[in-house]
């Protein structure tokens, strides 16, 4: 059992954790390893950095090496060589030696696919012109790097307001090149909500970076009279930008090539669909990473996840089950995190979209709560939101935008959903604690407590997107901070009583209209909120408060 012969295609993330494994599983299997690329095992998450020149040594982008996995692993790992087709009735592959051209036919036992994505090239007019570039690997970045130095003081448009093309207007703007962001979109960062997402286009724009959102490009043109540069990016509004480079993250599609021409199951998001043990439809095929579709582990739904956690576990888990380990692949909770200039923005499970589409009953809460105890130097607020079932309570997903400990509270919250917590759960979860880290009370503890009131029927939420829709016959804004804390603004409609004179001035209150309150943050509204509800007052507090409000209508 264990001499099988194991072929891997595909030496980056999922292909070499797969032959990696699949060593440590055997001493006796031969393990050959394909990759069409010059590199194996490279840190393609590591490329935006070694651009904007935070990782200086090119080596440094090479995890691994051919010679350093055959050293370590014993693996026959065969660079620049190319699998062009899958022979199942013979499990053979065809492979091609791409410098000398030479065809060589390679038997299997087990086949793991791992070819990953292939960057989107939409077919708009003039997307092939020069200065357009595409990041996935070393090769683009050589070449991306070698336009940002002939344009040093340049201007570059950056196509796409994922992770790759957040990424890169980051590091461009970091290295003196200015920037514009388009995003078809009316928001960046897709996974986040738009309430989250809108603290991203502030920061953006603080640092320089010119947004063009809900803009899509319709072609691509060739520079005339006045107009300077590589191209211009004509948008579906008429503007026209011209650029020195154009950097295209419109996102990324499943490479099934390969799997598609064997005849393997496809899926509906064009993926390559696996079982729970992540065998294709032919039991001697496995296949992970960004290529394969996996179940969302809110909804249940197919989905794509192109991350490098997931293609890393799924490799593992591959090899483990060619060597009859029967590991079930739970499905993907889609947690992910990047850095926009000072903030972090992540997030794990379901956003609001997500699961509306999915027809889920959710309730969201905001929360923003410091990073560690605001007495403690360095403090930073964190925008929180945490959706979780209203009938259970059971959580279903989390956001986070801030400059300090967003990644512990997502990974925290990640661990949580895995583990079918409810908010209840984590508002009882011990968490480490000294002032330079967190709060006594951890921001994961008071999303759990907020969502704990509202289960309990302590708090009633009301939600930002509810204020522009108010009855005035029926409902009242009541806006609860000090009076200096307005100048920044209110929300319109809004009158002011100021939480310390409240109980007092009780009777300026209508008994027969519902009251909405809200405050900066959230806090003191809910205590507002309980001061009106035990003096009989119908109420709601406005979840996220202020901050909140305002961010998602300053998209
Ligand atoms: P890949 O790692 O892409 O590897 C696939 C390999 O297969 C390629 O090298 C390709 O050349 C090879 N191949 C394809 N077809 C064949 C064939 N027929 N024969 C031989 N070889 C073949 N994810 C995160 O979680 N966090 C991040 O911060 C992050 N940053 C990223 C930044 C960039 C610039 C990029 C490009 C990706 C980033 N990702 C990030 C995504 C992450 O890198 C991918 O999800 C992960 O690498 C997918 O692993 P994979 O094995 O499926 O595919």
């Amino acid at each position: 059992m264990n001499t099988k012969r194991i072929i891997v295609v595909g030496g980056v993330a999922g292909g070499a954790s797969a032959a990696a494994r699949a060593r440590r599983l055997s001493e006796v299997a031969e393990i050959i390893l394909f990759e069409k690329g010059p590199h194996v095992s490279f840190a393609n998450c590591g490329l935006p950095y070694y651009l904007g020149g935070e990782i200086s040594d090119q080596e440094d982008l090479l995890v691994q090496t051919p010679e350093g996995l055959k050293k370590r692993f014993n693996l026959d790992v065969r660079v620049n060589t190319e699998v062009v087709a899958i022979d199942r009735e013979m499990q053979e592959v065809e492979v091609v030696h791409l410098p000398s051209g030479a065809h060589t036919r390679e038997r299997y036992d087990a086949l793991v696919l791992s070819p990953g994505a292939n960057p989107v090239k939409p077919p708009i007019p003039g997307i092939d012109r020069p200065g357009h570039f595409m990041l996935r690997n070393i090769p683009d970045t050589m070449a991306i790097e070698k336009c940002m130095k002939d344009h040093a003081q340049g201007k570059a448009v950056v196509v796409g307001g994922g992770y790759i093309g957040l990424e890169m207007a980051e590091q461009l703007t970091k290295r003196g090149i200015k920037v514009t962001l388009l995003e078809a979109l009316t928001q960046v960062l897709s996974p986040l909500d738009p309430e989250m997402a809108s603290l991203l286009h502030r920061e953006l724009r603080r640092m320089g970076v010119t947004l063009h959102l809900g803009d899509p490009v319709v072609s691509f043109d060739e520079p005339v009279g006045r107009e300077a540069g590589a191209s211009v990016v004509v948008l579906k509004s008429g503007a026209r930008i011209p650029a020195d480079m154009v950097i295209l993250g419109i996102g990324v599609s499943p490479d099934t090539t390969l799997a598609r021409e064997a005849g393997l199951e496809i899926g509906a998001l064009r993926g390559i669909r696996v079982n729970e043990y992540l065998q294709t439809s032919d039991p001697k095929i496995w296949a992970v990473g960004d290529a394969i579709e996996v179940r969302n582990t809110i909804t249940g739904e197919w989905s794509l996840v192109p991350l490098a956690g997931p293609a890393n576990r799924q490799g593992r888990m591959a090899a483990d089950n060619i060597f009859g380990k029967k590991q079930k692949y739970l499905g993907t909770l889609g947690t992910g995190i990047l850095r926009v200039f000072s903030l972090a923005a992540g997030m794990t499970g379901a956003n609001a979209k997500t699961l509306k589409k999915a027809a889920i009953p959710f309730q969201s809460i905001y929360l923003h709560p410091s990073s560690h105890a605001g007495y403690y130097p360095g403090a930073s607020p964190i925008a929180l939101k945490v959706l979780f079932d209203p009938t259970d309570g059971r959580l279903l997903g989390a956001q986070a935008v801030g400059k300090d400990g967003v990644d512990k509270r997502i990974d925290v919250l990640a661990t949580a959903i895995t583990s079918k917590m409810t908010v209840r759960d984590i508002a009882q979860l011990e968490l480490s604690y000294a002032p330079p880290f967190g709060s006594a009370k951890d921001p994961v503890n008071l999303a759990g407590m907020m969502g704990e009131n509202i289960l309990d029927g302590l708090m009633e939420a009301a939600h930002w997107d509810e204020t522009d829709k108010l009855d005035p016959d029926e409902q009242l804004l009541l806006d609860v901070r000090q009076k200096p804390e307005l100048e920044a603004g209110k929300i319109p409609g809004a009158i002011n009583i100021p939480l310390p004179e409240l109980r007092s001035r009780l009777s300026e209150l209508p008994k027969d209209k519902e009251i909405l309150v809200y405050c900066q943050a959230g806090q003191r509204s809910y205590y507002a909120e309980r001061i009106l509800a035990l003096n009989g007052f119908k109420v709601r507090n406005l979840m996220g408060a202020w901050l909140t409000w305002k961010a998602a209508n300053e998209r």
